[in-house]
């Protein structure tokens, strides 16, 4: 048995108001005490980790996010491109995606997010042109590689260009299809309860690219298995008219058409709602990851986080795909929406805690899980921690806050479950050098054609 005091940090964010001046105890995994200022553990701790030149964080939690689109970031023909002819141009090129081009895309995206303190991943993964048909296999692979957790989502299109949806035909599968995996990769993989490694949610990827009959029929399944269900919604205006054209519905109404507004579904971008969709949201616990950067780089508008969580809708946040970000950093995210939403709301109203709580307690609710985002006794014991000694935060003097107002991007330590997953700033047992060259060379190719 081991335990381990986390002691005397230089400032600790727990999420929660609870008081952990002193640090905190992890013991198999977990987190088993909280201490104040000064005080000991309740027994004695096998070892220590000085943590007084660190900020400690729960381990952040992105809740949206495409790894694949790592291979396509900073794409000169979409760099000026907003929502769907950036997706127009960029189809054809995804379409060409490999499992091992997809391996080393998960393996990048998910090493930057644990570098910037990211301890749980969710990706909506809906591209499975022919001979990457095990896309979420390869992807839950790699997971388990470095160690993190996951939501890896069952993303699907079915609506191609020829029956008036946005993809090329030759991206888009079968509802039989889509179904019969998303049933196989649950039974494989779904882990529950506290301390889940791999989790799997159903991912129709957005309304301009399902039918109707595969949201109903994603919505079914999902609640056979108890299982979360996840999908873009009301990320621009395109959208709003294509469903107003399509189904003559706006997009909260069609979201409810096809029995998915309830707690169990969370939504990327949620950016144009109207005054009442915003209470029927809340009234559902329906939750939205908030993407800034992806909502800043497409000009798709600002989330109204603070009337949909006055509302009663959890809050988390995404850094979207590398292809709309293009970076996969999380700390870096949760500066991003503490400066976007001041815009909207306000300095006062906008605060670091608020941000940082949505990267962690907040997003952790979406995907459904009350074991990881917050420090309490019993939670997993998930960290990120961050030094301050770099150039950009000399002469700081919170702490806390300066993490993001000085724009940390990279975490010293992180701990998933009780292991040190990074140590000194580097992935344990990573070759980053390798992996960037083997990912641009991956990178290439598949632009190439
Ligand atoms: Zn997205």
């Amino acid at each position: 048995m081991s335990r381990t005091w986390i002691r005397n940090p230089l400032a600790i964010f727990t999420a929660n108001g609870l008081d952990a001046a002193g640090g905190l105890v992890v013991e198999d995994g977990r987190i088993v005490e909280l201490l104040g200022a000064g005080q000991q553990p309740a027994q004695p701790c096998a070892s220590q980790f000085d943590a007084s030149r660190h900020v400690v964080l729960p381990g952040l939690v992105n809740t949206h996010h495409h790894f694949y689109q790592t291979l396509t970031r900073a794409w000169a023909p979409v760099v000026n491109q907003p929502l769907f002819p950036w997706l127009k141009t960029l189809y054809p090129v995804w379409a060409r995606l490999t499992p091992e081009k997809l391996a080393l895309a998960t393996k990048v995206a998910l090493a930057e997010l644990l570098l910037s303190g990211c301890t749980t991943a969710a990706d909506h993964h809906y591209l499975f042109p022919g001979g990457l048909e095990q896309a979420i296999d390869v992807q839950a692979g790699v997971v388990e590689e470095l160690g993190m957790r996951a939501m890896l989502t069952r993303g699907s299109m079915s609506l191609g260009e020829k029956d008036g949806g946005l993809p090329p035909q030759q991206t888009v599968q079968e509802a039989e299809t889509i179904l019969a995996d998303s049933e196989r990769l649950i039974a494989r993989y779904h882990q529950r309860g506290d301390g889940a490694r791999v989790q799997i949610a159903l991912a129709p990827c957005s309304p301009f690219s399902v039918t109707p009959e595969i949201m109903r029929a994603s919505a079914e399944v999902a609640a056979r298995h108890d299982v979360r269900l996840h999908t873009h919604l009301a990320e621009t205006l395109d959208e709003e008219d294509f469903c107003l054209q399509r189904f003559g519905l706006r997009t909260v109404d069609y979201l409810d058409s096809v029995g998915w507004l309830g707690p169990r579904t969370w939504l990327a971008h949620g950016i144009h709602f109207n005054a009442e969709e915003i209470r029927r949201l809340g009234e559902a616990g329906t939750g939205i990851c908030h993407c800034p950067s992806s909502n800043m780089r497409l000009a798709s508008g600002i989330c109204p986080t603070v009337e949909l969580e006055a509302a009663g809708a959890p809050i988390g946040l995404g850094v979207d795909g590398s292809a709309s970000n293009d970076a996969s950093n999380m700390i870096l995210e949760a500066r991003q929406a503490l400066y976007l939403q001041r815009l909207r709301y306000g300095a006062e109203r906008i605060t670091p805690e608020l941000a940082l709580g949505w990267a962690t307690r907040g997003s952790a609710r979406l995907l459904g899980r009350s074991d990881i985002g917050e420090l309490a006794p019993g939670k997993q014991a998930d960290l990120a921690l961050f030094k301050l000694d770099e150039l950009r935060f000399s002469g700081s003097h919170d702490p806390l806050s300066a993490l993001l107002l000085c724009a940390a991007d990279r975490a010293d330590r992180v701990m998933v479950g009780g292991v040190w997953r990074v140590v000194d700033g580097a992935v344990e047992g990573l070759d980053l050098a390798a992996l960037i060259a083997r990912h641009r060379e991956a990178a290439s190719a598949l632009i190439a054609g």
